[in-house]
């Protein structure tokens, strides 16, 4: 039994879907779970676009079945919890990231890294324990375990808050792990999008200097003065990359077209890490190991975070106040977002208004 503030259908559910490689978005109607007994439902509010959401529309890592409501960036507010469901409770502001599901019994799952559980549930494109699609956040409702709910402090804003929930956790989790959080370590950002300038932001919040590494020159002075960067190199040119050279601590790459690597190895102090968070689509990347011996370097990966280090960085940020610089946008943009999303003509994350804009047909 579920203690429920909420009347009507508990199944239905509405969103837009993709149905086919052209990645178009329109309206879908579809089911979501009745709320278990550890489940918790919630009304979603807003929803951020993340570029993953653009590469599984068009299906380019080539594992998308349609139809796909994307979405992994999904915040709102609760409306019914199941009976076994412990710290949440009905009017809590919650989040869903980018997985509702995994083995529970796997080393990984031990040490909360539900992240690397070979039988993880992404929170959508993927298929749950009970068979159904998983559909994610560009929709009216969401229902999940509640291992897999965010609690978002009180002073945290939803729409500004909603892309942390990927965005923030890719960037957090590897600053962490890598040990890249020392107050005074130089840290580069490569691709000031929705992950970059969330990384600019958290590893300012940890004391570093941040150098950000753009194609854009148009970026350099709101990377400086909004985004509290420390300085701007424009990747391209050769000189401004020289005179950076083995200057930085580590190197967060959130681009995912493809571009040689010896560059920004060439950025780092000797045991400097490069830590790439996104991957080229089109072509395998080149590793120069020859650049890595001298100095003794790494380059390394990392995929988003577990549950309770995502809770870690949601608290983290309502403590130091770090949010996405957010454009929201209503639910029938999503198609001309995703547009510009594939220019980079966005500073720097989409959100999507759901709770206002989405209307069931
Ligand atoms: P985004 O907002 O589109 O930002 C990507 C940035 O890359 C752009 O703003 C741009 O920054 C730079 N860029 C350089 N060359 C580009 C080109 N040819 N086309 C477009 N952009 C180019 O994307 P995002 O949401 O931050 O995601 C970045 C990547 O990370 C995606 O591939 C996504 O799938 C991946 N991702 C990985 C994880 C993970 O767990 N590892 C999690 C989430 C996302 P400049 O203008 O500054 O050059
Ligand atoms: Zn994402
Ligand atoms: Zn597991």
């Amino acid at each position: 039994m579920a203690k429920s503030a909420e009347q009507g259908h508990p199944n239905q559910a509405f969103g837009w879907a993709a149905t086919d490689t052209s990645g178009v978005l329109s309206p879908f109607k579809f089911s979501r779970r009745a709320t278990g007994e550890k489940d918790v439902r919630f009304k979603v509010l807003f929803c951020g676009i993340c570029h993953s959401d653009l590469h599984m529309i068009k299906n380019e890592w080539g594992k998308s079945r349609y139809p796909i409501v994307p979405g992994h960036e999904v915040v709102g507010i609760v409306t019914e919890v199941g009976s076994k469901v412990e710290k949440l409770k009905v009017g809590d502001k919650v989040g869903v990231g980018c997985f509702v599901g995994a083995c529970h019994s796997c080393d990984d799952c031990a040490n909360d890294l539900e992240n690397y559980c070979p039988k993880k549930i992404y929170t959508y494109g993927d298929t749950y324990y009970d068979g159904t699609a998983t559909q994610g956040g560009y929709s009216d409702v969401m229902v999940a375990e509640e291992r897999y709910v965010i609690h978002f402090p009180d002073n945290l804003p939803l729409d500004g808050g909603a892309p942390l929930l990927c965005a923030g956790i890719t960037v957090y989790s590897p600053l962490k792990y890598f040990e890249l959080t020392k107050p005074g370590m130089h840290i580069g950002v490569v691709g000031l999008g929705g992950l970059g300038h969330v990384a600019v932001k958290f590893a300012k919040a940890f004391g570093a200097k941040v150098t950000v590494i753009s194609t854009s020159p148009g970026k350099k002075e709101e990377a400086l003065e909004r985004l509290g960067a420390d300085s701007f190199v424009v990747s391209r040119d050769p000189d401004q990359m020289r005179a950076a050279m083995g200057t930085m601590d580590g190197i967060i790459d959130t681009v995912f077209a493809a571009h040689p690597l010896l560059p920004l190895i060439g950025l780092l102090k000797s045991h400097g890490k490069l830590i790439l968070v996104a991957a080229p689509i089109d072509r395998p990347i080149e590793l120069p190991v020859y650049a890595l011996m001298s100095g003794r370097k790494l380059v390394a990966s990392s995929l988003s975070g577990g549950l309770k280090e995502t809770q870690e960085m949601i608290d983290f940020a309502g403590k130091h106040n770090v949010t996405a610089d957010v454009e929201v946008v209503p639910i029938d943009y999503v198609n001309t977002a995703m547009e510009r999303l594939e220019k980079a003509d966005v500073r720097y994350r989409f959100v999507i208004d759901i709770g206002n804009t989405l209307k069931a047909a």
